[in-house]
């Protein structure tokens, strides 16, 4: 590329220069190593920010003290500036062991606080049970999971109960599993004990007979849903205990997807190499799911964020920077291609990792450090802190900071001020289908977009979701090869004339790919499933070859599935569109629906298509001629076009719809809608 630039993006938004030129300063002692050295660039980050933020040096004496006055200073910057809430705040750490005492700190002081890690799912209280069921399942006399599941603290065995049985099966050299079958002969247990044990008996015969036959997903829910384990978080509001299930559930859906063999057995033997290899299961946070809380993390699971104010803590010799591992197999210096670096490969990069984290502050930054960590020496303040320019104040340490309790009496009054604080989980954005599930029932809404308790699938979604995949394939690749011959200024021509090169099997070659075999209640159900999906398939390629669609582009890319984020007032609403037609006169929005035809649109049927007219209309700048609801299982359609005042009026309803979201209480509507609801099993309010 000769005539390529070389252009240094050296703007940056997010910090105020004083960070900013402390950071250059400090990893310019990677010299001659860095890349701006070496190609004689010039990188220097020029703020675009008025005024200097703090970046100060907090030196304690012990850990202990450390972590305090690093709270201490979290409330009094909560004091001080009154528009700052709990999520403007990051402690960072080096390594994911040092975050237990600003943990437990944070928790007495009661500060909501999140710990970010990023791995360690596996040894989460609530993926433990599941796993141990799993287990249970798979062998039966695995007697330490048949111990947890008893243990299970919502089915309240008593411990004393617990204790006889594994006496017992100590005594008699059974399994736990064996002497919970012959319960009748194990003196003294309780009446309500026995209960709760044949209740497990039963559960474990039900899900043992599904583990044959379902996937491991669906013997996931309904473990959840049938012991009541789902119930009893759901009681409890424990969204984090729901999110680590969700993620478990993911990861189970993609051993589903994986594995040649998707089978329990299979499963847990993927875990077990995991666990043996000490594989720790991966975490993942979406931090602009609330609710507002402290957020404590490591430096590298903070790239990419930021935080108005950031603590960088534990800034002592041997901890930042760590210790240089040696390479286990040293590669002779002829097999290295790079040019090696001149200095200390390991602490040039724990200094760039110093740099990423100073980089995330948006006003302040604090770096804490201490003397006393618990072992027999003093420990020195990390030199990167002597390279920024601070000074060693190991020896002026004041012993005298505040304790805990000195620290909730100024933390009560500081909230006191702060008392709009509130774990608010509520999303920011909002999409169609959460304000219909909320217009069905407020719970069900909290159940699915706040809690996000996981769900059986249903054969319905099933079969919708393989029916937009081959449409939308199918159409990308017919576009898609014809794009190179015939594209013109507006977007591509239609594939007439040629449309009798594509076989109807290529469409189902398609179908069999892409069909999701899930969730359908037998064999009888996911054939007529099928029939149906063929005939739909060759109705829409009968039309296809009458009548080839123009499929409009917009930015140079085919308009199908075409997500939007509009804003309407203050509140922002995401979807996706299927497709939109060019009809060289206008274009048409086009809708698949798999559910019965509706001749006639009632003012709600017709709001999904209105929202994606405005988004049309707004975002991309195009106004639509035609909406249109294709009924792919009749193969009819349903067309109008929306007016200025519908448009206006349904703008105006979804923004009092989002603010009764925002204020809601989510008290349950039971009606016609719980047949359908997805959280029947587990709600108490449902109709039945
Ligand atoms: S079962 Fe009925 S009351 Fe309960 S969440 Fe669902 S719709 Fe609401």
């Amino acid at each position: 590329f000769p005539q390529a630039k070389q252009i240094s993006l050296i703007k940056n938004y997010r910090s105020p220069q004083n960070i900013l030129d402390l950071a250059y300063k400090f990893i310019k002692v990677n010299d001659p190593d860095r890349l701006e050295y070496v190609n004689k660039i010039n990188k220097k980050l020029i703020a675009q920010k008025k005024g200097a933020g703090a970046a100060e040096h907090i030196h304690a004496h012990t850990l202990d003290q450390e972590v305090l006055k690093t709270i201490k200073k979290i409330l009094e910057i909560l004091k001080k500036d009154k528009k700052a809430s709990y999520n403007d705040f990051a402690i960072l750490i080096r390594a994911n062991d040092a975050a237990n005492p600003f943990v437990k700190a944070l928790e007495r002081t009661g500060i909501a606080y999140q710990f970010l890690a990023c791995r360690g799912l596996y040894s989460k209280p609530c993926i433990l049970d599941i796993i141990a069921y799993f287990k249970l399942l798979d062998n039966y006399h695995e007697s330490p999971a048949v111990y947890r599941i008893l243990n299970l603290s919502f089915i309240e065995i008593p411990y004393e109960d617990i204790i006889k049985l594994t006496q017992y099966s100590h005594k008699k050299t059974k399994s736990l599993y064996e002497t919970i079958q012959e319960l009748v002969l194990v003196s003294g247990i309780s009446p309500s004990a026995q209960e709760k044990i044949t209740f497990i008996l039963d559960l474990i015969k039900k899900h043992s007979l599904m583990a044959r036959k379902s996937a491991v997903s669906e013997l996931f829910v309904g473990f959840l849903e049938d012991s009541g384990y789902l119930k009893y978080l759901i009681e409890k509001d424990d969204k984090v205990q729901i999110d680590l299930l969700n993620l478990f559930y993911k990861r189970v859906k993609t051993f589903e997807q994986s594995a040649l063999e998707p089978t329990l057995k299979n499963f847990i033997q993927e875990i077990n190499l995991e666990l043996e290899s000490g594989e720790q299961g991966k975490l993942e946070f979406d931090l602009e799911q609330g609710p507002e809380t402290v957020k404590i993390m490591t430096i590298h699971g903070a790239k990419g964020l930021e935080f108005k104010y950031v603590f960088v803590v534990n800034m002592v010799d041997k901890r930042f920077p760590t210790i240089a591992r040696g390479e286990q197999i040293e590669l002779p210096a002829d097999l290295i291609k790079d040019i090696k670096p001149t200095g200390d490969i390991h602490l040039q990069e724990e200094r760039r990792l110093c740099y990423v984290a100073m980089t995330r502050a948006k006003k302040e930054l604090y770096f804490t450090s201490a003397e006393d960590y618990g072992g027999m020496r003093k420990k020195k303040i990390s030199r990167f802190l002597i390279e920024m320019g601070y000074r060693d104040k190991t020896q002026n340490t004041k012993h005298k900071t505040q304790n805990t309790n000195e620290l909730l009496e100024k933390k009560s009054k500081i909230l006191n001020i702060k008392s709009k604080i509130s774990l608010n989980y509520l999303p920011e954005h909002f999409s169609y289908s959460q304000l219909t599930a909320f217009n069905k029932c407020p719970l069900q809404y909290k159940f699915a977009f706040i809690l996000r308790v996981p769900v059986k699938g249903k054969a319905v979604f099933s079969f919708g979701k393989t029916m937009h995949a081959v449409l939308y394939d199918f159409l990308k690749n017919v576009q898609e090869c014809n794009a190179s011959q015939q594209e013109n200024l507006f977007g591509l021509a239609a594939p007439k004339g040629r449309q009798d090169q594509i076989k109807i099997n290529d469409l189902i070659q398609i179908y069999e790919k892409k069909w999701i075999d899930e969730w359908y209640e037998n064999k009888i159900q996911k054939h007529e499933y099928y029939k149906l999906g063929k005939k739909i398939i060759k109705n829409f390629y009968e039309e296809f070859l009458e009548n080839p669609p123009k499929i409009l582009r917009i930015n140079n890319a085919i308009a199908l599935e075409i997500p939007f984020n509009l804003k309407i007032g203050k509140r922002a609403l995401y979807g996706v569109i299927d497709r939109i037609d060019d009809l060289e006169d206008g274009v048409a929005i086009i809708d698949y629906k798999t559910g019965k035809f509706k001749e006639k649109l009632e003012t709600e049927d017709k709001e999904q298509l209105l929202i994606y007219q405005i988004a049309t209309e707004e975002i991309f700048k195009i106004k639509p001629k035609e909406l249109v609801y294709h009924y792919l299982n009749d193969n009819k359609k349903a067309c109008f076009i929306g007016t200025e005042k519908e448009k206006e009026k349904l703008k105006e309803k979804i923004l009092s719809e989002i603010e009764e979201i925002k204020t809601s209480d989510f008290k349950p509507t039971p009606g016609w809608q719980c047949a359908s609801c997805d959280f029947k099993n587990i709600c108490d309010s449902a109709e039945r």
